[in-house]
């Protein structure tokens, strides 16, 4: 599989906390053997040192800023400084995990301060400056992928997005049509309007192939931005068991058949369902089924890890 190059706060690697500290986070450490990746602090970066006063944000109906009380120090423009520099200089990349609850670093998660009282919560400046900028992209915090379906959503999107810029650096018409061979029932999944968009691109002959992954990439990376419910999925599913259903014995059909109602009703786990047809897939050596993104669409070790 292709690495996906994420951007990682350098706190998951190095003690440049304010309080000299380092973040250990098991999920982070694994998804590390898996990726390409790149540190930043932007505290540091802006020249705060290690340890440091503790920075806040400040906000009220008009304006954002930051700033360290103990010093007095307003520090809103040298954080956008460096969020300007950085996301002009920064290209190829797949996502972002950045640490929680920090002003500059925090996703939806830093506090803000109002008349000296913690107000509310919003996005800390680096992780609103990266939002705004690369909006196709997905950006999360550790805490957020502790939950698996959030997390298989993230890791669904950066294994995808890296096969693209490999494609993208090709732009081969035939490497364009096995591209989208695989992923038919991921799109399937996430956007059937358009995977059928994207299937009329990748057949015109006409137009010329930079062109088509041009067209071809906005709908790709759009059509990850939402997570899919489970009566997608299931839609999926019987997709698939149309494909292989003529292979099975009659109780195995009535076995199949109820682990699908059982996981629309949520009693079943999408990856019960996934290694079934995994097995079914071994078991008729169908290279179409096993070649396809959805049954396989990242290293399995990184949902096992908690
Ligand atoms: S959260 Fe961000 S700014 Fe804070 S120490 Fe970690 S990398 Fe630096």
């Amino acid at each position: 599989m292709e690495k996906p190059r994420i951007i990682l706060s350098r706190c998951f690697s190095y003690p440049v906390r304010y309080n000299g500290g380092i973040v250990h986070d098991e999920f982070v450490e694994i998804l590390k053997k898996y990726i390409n990746y790149e540190l930043v602090c932007p505290e540091v970066e802006i020249g705060l040192g290690v340890p440091r006063p503790k920075i806040i944000i400040l906000k009220d109906d008009f304006k954002k800023r930051l700033y360290q009380p103990e010093t007095g120090r307003d520090l809103t423009h040298e954080i956008k400084k460096y969020i300007s520099d950085f996301v002009k200089k920064v290209s190829g990349i797949d996502g972002f995990v950045l640490k929680s609850k920090s002003p500059s670093c925090g996703i939806t998660s830093a506090n803000y301060y109002k008349d000296d009282k913690i107000a509310g919560r919003t996005d800390g400046f680096f992780a609103e400056g990266v939002k705004n900028h690369f909006p196709e992209l997905p950006a999360e915090h550790e805490g957020r992928l502790k939950n698996l379906e959030l997390r298989e959503h993230f890791l669904i999107r950066i294994f995808s997005y890296a096969e693209f810029r490999r494609l993208e650096e090709n732009l081969d018409a035939g490497e364009l049509v096995k591209f989208h061979t695989r992923y038919k029932y991921l799109l399937m999944t996430y956007s059937q309007k358009n995977l059928k968009e994207m299937g009329k691109i990748v057949a015109d002959g006409k137009t010329r192939i930079e062109e088509r992954i041009s067209i071809y990439k906005k709908l790709f990376y759009n059509s990850f931005i939402r997570r899919p419910s489970r009566s997608k999925h299931f839609n999926t599913f019987l997709h698939i068991y149309g494909y292989f259903s003529k292979g099975l014995n009659q109780d195995e059909k009535k076995h199949f058949l109820s682990l699908l109602d059982k996981y629309k009703n949520g009693t079943a786990e999408l990856s019960t369902i996934l290694e079934m047809i995994k097995n079914f897939s071994y078991r008729f050596s169908d290279t179409y089924l096993l070649s396809q993104k959805y049954i396989n669409p990242f290293p399995e070790e990184l949902i096992y890890t908690s």
